[in-house]
C-alpha cells in the first residue's frame, strides 16, 4: 500500500531515524503516520522491521498499530520480520519474565487484575486494629488502594511514606496515610507470598531492576534500532522512567500523542511527560528531540471541528488549532428539553429522521459523560425500535436483559440478596405482588432468631421463605404457583451451575430461565438489540479472569459493580460487533472511535463537564492522594498552602480535565454533533431543582452555525419520570406511571378510592383492598424446608482436562490455584459467538468485520484464520437443528456431566455432532472424551424430544484451514465411551488427582506450581 504523505508528515518522515515528538491532534490520521514513519525507516534507513519496538496503551491499539504498519510493510506477515509492538504494561513485564529473578521474582509469577488486588488489600486490612481508618466503610479499601497505585505511579514504596511519618505524628491525615501504608506493606508481603504481582509492580520493579543492573537495560537497547511510543501523554513518571533508563541519552525515540486528549490524569497519567519530551529524549547529538505537530483533521468538517477548536482553547488556550481536510457539510444542533425523556424522545427522532434518509444505524452513536445516563435512552430507544449496542460494561449493566442475568447470578451467589431476589420476582418472568412478598417477608420475620446470639445465629434468607411458600398461609394460589415455579429454577440452578465456569453458569441462567425463547420473541429490532447485549456480556463473562483461582461468580459481581461505579476504569476503547446498531457508550471507551453521527446527551451543569466524585484531590484533606513532596513530577507543585486558593487550583486543574473529555466527545462526530440536555434528571424520582445549561453547551449552542432545535420551558418539577419498568401505552387510569399512583395513594388513600369510584371500579377495587389487608396482616407459620443438596456433577471441559492431567484439573476444579488469563480461550469464544450467531440465522457473513474474528489461537498464514475456515466449510451452508445445545447427562454412578453442544446437524434419522475448535488439529487421545460426552448424550437425552437414529461426532478445526476429524458413534462405541466417562468420574470421586506430564504441560497455567510438569518442559 502507498499512499501520498501530507506535508506535515512529510516533515516528519525527512527527520529520519531520530528523537521526535509528534503532537497529532484528533483525526490526524495518527496510526496512519506512524506506519508511514515505520515504513519510511525500514525502506530508507535500513533498520530492519524486527528492530523497531512500538509500545501503546491497550492490547487493541498494539493489535491495530501491528496490522496497520502490514498494509505498508507486507514483509512483517513474516513472524520473524515484524515489528514488535507491547502495551507499556506488557513490555515491563517481559522485562520481569526476563530478569525478574534478579528483583526476587519468579519469571513465571502471575500478575493480579486490580479486583483482586482489592480482595488481597481487604484480606490484610481487617487483620490489625487501624484506629485512623474507618474500618466500617467499604471505600477506605479504595482508598488504600489509591495510595498503593500512586506509590507505584511515583516508583515508591509503602515504606517511604512511613519513614517520612515521625514529623507528622499531630497530623490526622498523616496518621492515616501511615496506616493505610501500613495495609499496603501487608498487601505487598501477601502478594510475595503467593508468588503475584500487580500491575504497578510491574513498572516498579522492572524500573528498580535495570537502575540496579545497568548492563541489562543496555542489552534490551541493543536489540532495537528506534522505539516508537504511542498515546505518549497518558503514561505515568513510572513508565516514562522505566523508558528513559533503557532508551534515553540519545537513541531515537519517536512520541506521538496529543495531550489535550489526556483523559486519565486522575489515573496517574502525567501530561507533563509529553510536555517534557524533548528534553527527556535528546538526539543523538545531545540537543533537544525535534518537535512537530499534525493539525490538518480528516474525519469532521469546519463547523464540528470549530466547535471542538473552542472546547479544546478551555483546557489548552495555546493549542494550535484543527484544520479541516475538506468541507463535507457539517450540521451541529442542540436542543434543550423539559426533561430526560423528552429529550431521549428527541434524539431518537432526529436519528429516525437519519435513517430513513438512508443513514446506517451503525453511523450513529450516542456518548455518555455518565453510566447513569444510559437507562432513559435505552428505554425510549427501544421503544422507538431502534436496535442498539450497548458497548461499556456500565452502561450494558442497565439494559433489562443484562440486569435480570445479573439479579441471578448476585441470587445464586448470595440468596440473602433480596433486593436482586426482590428484582427477579416483580420481574415479567414472576409478576409477584408487593403484597405477596409482604407474606413472606412477615413469614421471616416471625421465624427469625429474636435474640441475635440464639442457637441458630444462621439468618434465614427469602429463599428459605420461598422454598416454605406451599405452607405459608395469605398468599394467593397465583403466586404461590409462580413462587414454585421460581424455586424449582433457582434449585435446577443451584445444583446444574456446580462445576461450570462463569460463562456457562450464565448461559445456563439464560436457558433456565427462557431469557433467549423471550429475546427469540421479540420484533426484529428489539431481538437485535437484546442479542448484541447478552452476547457482549456473555464475551466479557468469557473473557473476564481474576488470576485467582477460577473466575468466580461473587468476584465477576464485584468486577461489575467497579465498573459501574466508575466508567471511567474500562481503559480501551470499545470494540463493536460491526452489527447494524446505534452505539450507546461512554466518551471514555469511544477514543479512538468515530461515527458519521454523534449524540451527546444530559450536558447540564455538574454532570458534563462533571464534579469529582469525592471532592478535589487534595493531598492536605485525604490521606490517600500523595503528598506534593513524594511526586515524580511538578504538576503540582505549586499546590497553595491555603485551604481556598488550594481548591481554586485543583479546581481549576479538574475542569481542565473534564475540557479534554469533551474535546474528544466533539471530535468523534464525522458529520453531525447533537448537543442535548433538559431540565429535569433522576429515576424515577427527579431531582428536587432543575438543571442548568452547562458551560459546553453554552459553547456549542452560541456557536454562529449551530442550529437551535428548541429550547423547552422549566415547568414544574414533575412527579415522576417514566421508568424503563413502565409499559409504552400509560395505563388510563394512572397515566403518570405506577410509581405516581403507588405515591399518591401512600400520601392520600382517598383520592385512590375517589379515583376508583369514579371509573366504577368501586367494588372491585374495595373487594381487592381488602383481600390484600387479609393477605398482609393475618400469616400462619410454618417451619422451613430442607436446602437441595447438590449431586455430583462435572462439566465436560473438566472431564477432559482431568483426561489429560488429573492434576491439572484439581487445581482448576477442586482446589483453585491462580491461573493465567488465557487469550486463545478468549478468541476462540470470539469464534464461536460468530458462528451461533450465524446458524441462528441473525448475521449474514458479508457484514462481517474481517479480521476481528479470525484471530486464532495458532494463526495459521494466509488463510485468514479460523472464521473464514468455517465461512468457507460445508458447515456454513448447513442450518444446525440445535445451536449451542446445553445438556446434563447422568451416569449409572450417580455423577452428571453437564455441557453444551456447539451444534448437532440433524438429517432425517441421522444427526452430526459436531464440535468447532478455533486452534488447528491436535489428536491428543484426551480430547476424544469431549465427543464421548456427547455422543453418550445425544443417546440418552431427548432434545427436544427426539433421539437420533445413527450418530457421527465430530471434530471441526478452523485454525491453519478446515480439517475435519469425524467417527461414527454406533451402539457399541457408545458403549465403550459410557465406559470410559464412568471410569474417569470413578476415579475423580476416589480422588485420584496425580500429575500425568506431556507435551500439555508447556500451555498449562499451573506450571509454575508443578515441579513434574516444570521437570517435563525443561526435558
Ligand atoms: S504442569 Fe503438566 S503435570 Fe503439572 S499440572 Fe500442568 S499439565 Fe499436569
Amino acid at each position: 500500500m502507498s499512499i501520498v504523505p501530507t506535508a506535515e508528515q512529510q516533515a516528519i518522515l525527512d527527520l529520519g531515524p531520530t528523537s521526535i515528538r509528534v503532537r497529532a491532534g484528533a483525526g490526524t490520521g495518527k496510526t496512519t503516520t506512524v506506519a508511514l514513519v515505520i515504513s519510511n525507516l525500514v525502506a530508507h534507513h535500513g533498520i530492519a522491521p524486527e528492530r523497531i519496538l512500538g509500545m501503546t496503551f491497550t492490547n487493541k491499539a498494539a493489535a491495530e498499530l501491528a496490522e496497520k504498519v502490514a498494509e505498508f510493510l507486507p514483509e512483517t506477515v513474516d513472524p520473524a520480520r515484524q515489528v514488535e509492538v507491547h502495551t507499556y504494561h506488557g513490555f515491563a513485564a517481559q522485562v520481569l519474565a526476563e530478569y525478574g529473578p534478579l528483583a526476587g521474582v519468579g519469571t513465571r509469577s502471575g500478575v493480579i487484575t486490580p479486583t483482586f488486588g482489592r480482595q488481597l488489600i481487604r484480606d490484610v486490612f481487617y487483620h490489625t486494629p487501624r484506629p485512623h481508618l474507618d474500618m466500617t466503610y467499604q471505600g477506605t479499601l479504595d482508598r488504600i488502594r489509591k495510595l498503593g497505585d500512586q506509590l507505584g505511579d511515583h516508583l515508591l514504596r509503602p515504606e517511604d511514606i512511613l519513614r517520612a511519618s515521625s514529623i507528622h505524628r499531630e497530623d490526622d491525615v498523616w496518621m492515616q496515610r501511615v496506616e493505610m501504608a501500613e495495609t499496603l506493606v501487608a498487601y505487598n508481603e501477601a502478594k510475595r507470598q503467593l508468588g503475584v504481582v500487580d500491575y504497578a509492580d510491574l513498572v516498579t520493579i522492572s524500573t528498580r531492576l535495570l537502575r540496579d543492573h545497568p548492563p541489562l537495560g543496555q542489552a534490551i537497547r541493543e536489540r532495537y534500532g528506534v522505539l516508537v511510543l504511542d498515546e505518549y501523554q497518558d503514561t505515568n513518571p513510572a513508565q516514562r522512567v522505566l523508558i528513559t533508563t533503557i532508551f534515553g541519552d540519545g537513541f531515537p525515540v519517536i512520541a506521538v500523542g496529543d495531550e489535550d486528549q489526556t483523559i486519565y490524569e486522575w489515573r496517574g497519567a502525567s501530561a507533563q511527560n509529553f510536555e517534557e519530551f524533548t528534553g527527556h529524549f535528546p538526539t543523538s547529538d545531545g540537543r533537544p528531540a525535534h518537535d512537530t505537530s499534525l493539525t490538518l483533521n480528516r474525519r469532521s468538517g469546519p463547523g464540528i471541528l470549530e466547535i471542538a477548536n473552542e472546547i479544546r482553547h478551555r483546557a489548552n488556550p495555546t493549542a494550535e488549532p484543527l484544520e479541516a481536510a475538506g468541507d463535507h457539510g457539517t450540521e451541529v444542533v442542540t436542543y434543550w428539553g423539559h426533561d430526560a425523556l423528552a429529550e431521549a424522545e428527541w434524539i431518537a427522532r432526529q436519528f429516525e429522521a437519519l435513517h430513513e434518509q438512508g443513514t446506517p444505524w451503525s453511523e450513529m452513536a450516542v456518548l455518555f459523560r455518565k453510566n447513569k445516563d444510559f437507562p432513559v435512552v435505552v428505554d425510549v430507544f427501544g421503544r422507538h425500535d431502534i436496535p442498539l449496542e450497548v458497548a461499556n460494561v456500565g452502561g450494558l449493566l442497565s439494559v433489562p436483559e443484562i440486569s435480570l442475568l445479573r439479579a441471578w447470578l448476585s441470587v445464586l451467589q448470595n440468596p440473602e440478596d433480596s433486593t436482586a431476589l426482590a428484582q427477579i420476582l416483580f420481574g415479567s418472568g414472576y409478576r409477584l405482588g408487593i403484597a405477596d412478598l409482604a407474606v413472606l417477608t412477615r413469614w421471616l420475620i416471625a421465624k427469625s432468631p429474636e435474640e441475635p446470639d440464639s442457637e441458630d445465629p444462621e439468618p434465614i434468607t427469602l429463599v428459605e421463605a420461598i422454598e416454605a411458600s406451599d405452607e405459608i398461609g395469605g398468599l394467593s394460589p397465583e403466586a404461590r404457583k409462580r413462587l414454585n415455579r421460581f424455586h424449582e429454577i433457582y434449585r435446577h440452578l443451584l445444583v446444574e451451575t456446580q462445576g461450570l465456569s462463569l460463562a456457562e453458569t450464565c448461559r445456563l441462567i439464560l436457558d433456565r430461565t427462557r431469557a433467549w425463547q423471550d429475546i427469540e420473541a421479540l420484533p426484529p429490532n428489539p431481538r437485535l438489540t437484546a442479542r448484541l447485549n447478552v452476547y457482549r456480556f456473555l464475551d466479557l463473562a468469557d473473557d473476564w479472569s481474576p488470576l485467582s483461582g477460577r473466575p468466580s461468580v461473587a468476584a465477576f459481581l464485584d468486577y461489575l459493580t467497579t465498573m459501574e461505579e466508575e466508567p471511567a476504569e474500562e481503559l480501551d476503547s470499545a470494540r463493536l460487533s460491526g452489527e447494524e446498531a446505534v452505539t450507546l457508550v461512554t466518551v471514555h471507551r469511544a477514543k479512538g472511535l468515530e461515527w458519521e453521527n454523534v449524540a451527546i446527551p444530559a450536558v447540564f451543569d455538574g454532570n458534563f463537564p462533571s464534579m469529582p466524585a469525592g471532592g478535589y484531590p487534595d493531598p492536605v484533606r485525604f490521606a490517600h492522594q500523595l503528598p506534593v513532596e513524594f511526586r515524580l513530577d511538578t504538576t503540582v507543585a505549586d499546590l497553595p498552602d491555603d485551604e481556598n486558593a488550594r481548591r481554586a487550583f485543583l479546581r481549576e486543574r479538574h475542569f481542565a480535565q473534564e475540557w479534554r473529555v469533551a474535546y474528544v466527545a466533539a471530535t468523534r462526530a464525522k458529520r453531525r454533533l447533537f448537543v442535548s440536555g433538559a431540565y429535569w434528571y433522576g429515576l424515577p424520582e427527579p431531582r428536587v431543582t432543575p438543571t442548568k445549561p452547562s458551560p459546553l453547551f453554552e459553547i456549542v449552542e452560541s456557536h454562529r452555525d449551530t442550529i437551535d432545535a428548541g429550547h423547552a420551558e422549566v415547568g414544574p418539577r414533575p412527579d415522576v419520570l417514566r421508568s424503563p419498568d413502565r409499559g409504552a401505552d400509560p395505563d388510563p387510569l394512572f397515566t403518570d406511571g405506577w410509581q405516581a399512583a403507588l405515591r399518591m395513594a401512600m400520601e392520600n388513600p382517598q383520592e385512590v378510592d375517589d379515583l376508583a369510584i369514579q371509573h366504577g371500579l368501586g367494588d372491585e377495587y374495595s373487594r381487592l383492598v381488602s383481600e390484600w389487608d387479609e393477605r398482609l396482616f393475618a400469616l400462619d407459620e410454618v417451619a422451613p424446608m430442607d436446602r437441595p443438596t447438590a449431586a455430583p456433577t462435572v462439566s465436560v471441559t473438566g472431564l477432559v482436562t482431568y483426561a489429560q492431567c488429573p492434576k491439572r484439573f484439581y487445581w482448576s476444579e477442586v482446589d483453585p490455584l491462580p491461573r493465567r488469563h488465557n487469550l486463545a480461550a478468549t478468541r476462540g469464544s470470539e469464534i464461536h459467538r460468530r458462528i451461533e450467531l450465524h446458524q441462528k440465522g441473525t448475521i449474514p457473513f458479508d457484514e462481517l468485520e474481517p479480521g476481528l474474528y479470525d484471530a486464532v489461537d495458532e494463526p495459521a498464514e494466509g488463510d485468514g484464520g479460523g472464521y473464514k475456515a468455517y465461512e468457507s466449510s460445508r458447515f456454513a451452508e448447513l442450518r444446525a437443528g440445535y445451536v449451542e445445545a446445553p445438556f446434563g447427562v447422568e451416569l449409572e454412578n450417580g455423577f452428571t456431566i453437564r455441557g453444551r453442544i456447539d451444534a448437532i446437524y440433524v438429517d432425517g434419522g441421522h444427526w452430526e455432532v459436531v464440535d468447532f475448535k478455533s486452534g488447528r488439529r491436535n489428536d491428543d487421545p484426551s480430547r476424544l472424551v469431549q465427543l464421548e460426552a456427547y455422543a453418550v448424550a445425544v443417546n440418552d437425552v431427548p432434545f427436544s424430544g427426539s433421539r437420533p437414529e445413527s450418530v457421527d461426532v465430530t471434530f471441526a478445526y478452523l485454525g491453519g484451514g478446515l480439517a475435519e476429524v469425524s467417527t461414527p458413534a454406533d451402539d457399541s462405541w457408545v458403549q465403550a465411551a459410557r465406559s470410559h466417562l464412568t471410569e474417569l468420574t470413578d476415579s475423580i470421586r476416589q480422588g485420584r488427582f496425580d500429575e500425568s506430564p506431556g507435551p500439555w504441560c508447556h500451555h498449562c497455567d499451573f506450571l509454575q506450581f508443578c515441579v513434574v510438569g516444570q521437570n517435563e518442559v525443561a526435558e
